[in-house]
């Protein structure tokens, strides 16, 4: 038996693999990709009566969205000042709305009753300098302008529920939540296919012909025929589509869980939402039962890091000083993708092909917005995917647009060093 290398995967629910396509197939929309992109569009389309054939180059939710950090939440990958700054206070308004009802896509699917999705509820963003007036004013600004009301935590509450002098006020969003990404996946996968959907496992999309009326997507031993084809490949790795590919680039990020630490958790955490930090290179973590799932770092070097197990161990006991030399029992890394811009696209590339792509790191409530927007524009000629019209696909600026990310994160990290250093000389003094 091949070890599970995943938390998931060793604690997911019993599913089985799927069959390769061996033939021909026709349907109203092909879609590649079987992370969430590709799974919540199948699952749109279906409540819109359309039949689906979804093509997936290895498993299920074999890529991020089986290995995430699972946290659900309201906004995109980039930040909302940006989006106002950038595209105006009303159409910002509008997608930060979208965000949220993706959220509550998630929430809804969650409530069909499918096992082992494990819902807690709450997500933490603690802060790492003193600031109540700054916090305050973040939360009263989502308040005013995006009618989301996040809960203010002055730092004694904030201490009360993560033991550790780290952390000084913070923001709770109350209504987002946490799940096992890998098991809802497969539910979704599952209900699909329950609903009439097909989905073919080890069956990569090697080109496809979008410019006929009905478009063909070729796969190594059968082809699709569809009015239809939507691209969910997040990054499309390989030279598969390489237009597409050249407009988002690959950047692995990490995620470990501890061993069961026993009692010793509420000497540190006595939160069971999400948390994540401040810090420029933020860890964001949560409990899952006597263990934590800590998530933290990023590069575009997608090789695993050989010492990843000592990292995560080392970022642990940085913020909780009480749980050095807690275990990591499984450590593993997983690949978002990136626009320049940071926004996902979504939308139409021509008329019946559609993409659904380049999610970030926040991937969990896009990918639902995205399905919803496609099939509805699929189905009903619905033209709300144009709000992305601005996050179009844009040139990741190849080797240069990867270098850049990788310095910008480095020097996320040299200012946290330079900030934990000053605090120490000033707690010294
Ligand atoms: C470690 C980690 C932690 C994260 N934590 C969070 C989090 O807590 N919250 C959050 O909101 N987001 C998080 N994200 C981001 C989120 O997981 C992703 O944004 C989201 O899963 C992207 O979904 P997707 O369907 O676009 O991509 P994927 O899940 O990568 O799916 C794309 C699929 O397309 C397939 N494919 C590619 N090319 C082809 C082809 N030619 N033919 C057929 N199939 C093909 C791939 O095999 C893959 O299965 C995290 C990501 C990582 C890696």
């Amino acid at each position: 038996m091949t070890p599970a290398q995943t938390y998931y995967e060793a604690s997911s629910s019993p599913f089985s693999a799927r069959q390769q396509l061996v033939h021909d197939v026709d349907t109203d929309v092909c879609i590649i990709g079987g992370g969430f992109a590709g799974l919540w569009t199948a699952r749109a389309l279906q409540r819109r009566h359309k039949d689906v054939v979804l093509i997936e180059r290895r498993q299920i939710a074999s890529g991020a969205s089986g290995k995430n950090g699972g946290f659900v939440s309201a906004g995109f990958n980039q930040s909302m000042s940006a989006i106002f700054a950038r595209v105006g206070a009303d159409h910002a308004r509008a997608l930060y709305r979208l965000s949220r009802q993706g959220v509550d896509i998630v929430r809804e699917e969650t409530r069909l009753g499918f096992p082992g999705i494990n819902l807690t509820t709450g997500y933490i963003k603690a802060a790492v300098e003193d600031d109540a007036e700054g916090i305050q004013r973040r939360a009263e600004w989502y308040a005013r302008e995006l009618d989301h009301d996040m809960e203010y935590w002055p730092t004694e509450r904030v201490r009360d529920a993560l033991r550790t002098g780290d952390y000084f006020q913070a923001m709770n969003e109350r209504d987002a939540f946490h799940i096992h990404p890998l098991n809802l996946a497969h539910a979704l996968a599952q209900e699909i296919e329950r609903s009439g959907g097909k989905i073919y496992e080890d069956t990569p999309a090697l080109d496809a012909d979008i410019d006929g009326v009905r478009k063909i997507v070729n796969t190594p031993r059968g082809k699709v025929r569809a009015e239809h084809i939507v691209f969910c490949g997040n990054y499309f790795p390989g030279s598969a589509f390489p237009e597409l590919a050249r407009t988002v680039f690959p950047v692995a990020t990490y995620l470990g869980v501890t061993r069961p630490l026993g009692g010793k958790i509420a000497d540190a955490i006595r939160f069971d939402g999400c948390i994540q930090d401040e810090r420029n290179a933020f860890n964001y973590y949560r409990q899952i039962g006597d263990r934590i799932l800590w998530g933290a770092g990023i590069s575009m070097n997608l090789k695993r890091p050989l010492y990843l197990e000592n990292d995560l161990q080392e970022r642990i006991a940085a913020v909780y000083p009480q749980l050095a030399g807690a275990a990591i029992e499984s450590a593993w890394s997983g690949n978002m993708g990136f626009s320049i811009h940071r926004m996902p696209q979504i939308g139409m590339l021509q008329p019946g092909a559609w993409i659904a792509g380049a999610f970030g790191g926040q991937g969990l409530n896009t990918t639902a917005i995205a399905g919803e927007l496609i099939a509805s524009a699929i189905a009903e000629k619905d033209d709300r995917w144009r709000l992305f019209i601005p996050f179009g696909l844009v040139w990741a600026g190849g080797w240069f647009g990867k270098a850049f990310a990788q310095v910008n994160w480095w020097s996320r990290k040299l200012r946290d060093r330079i900030d934990d250093a000053r605090k120490k000389s000033r707690k010294a003094a």
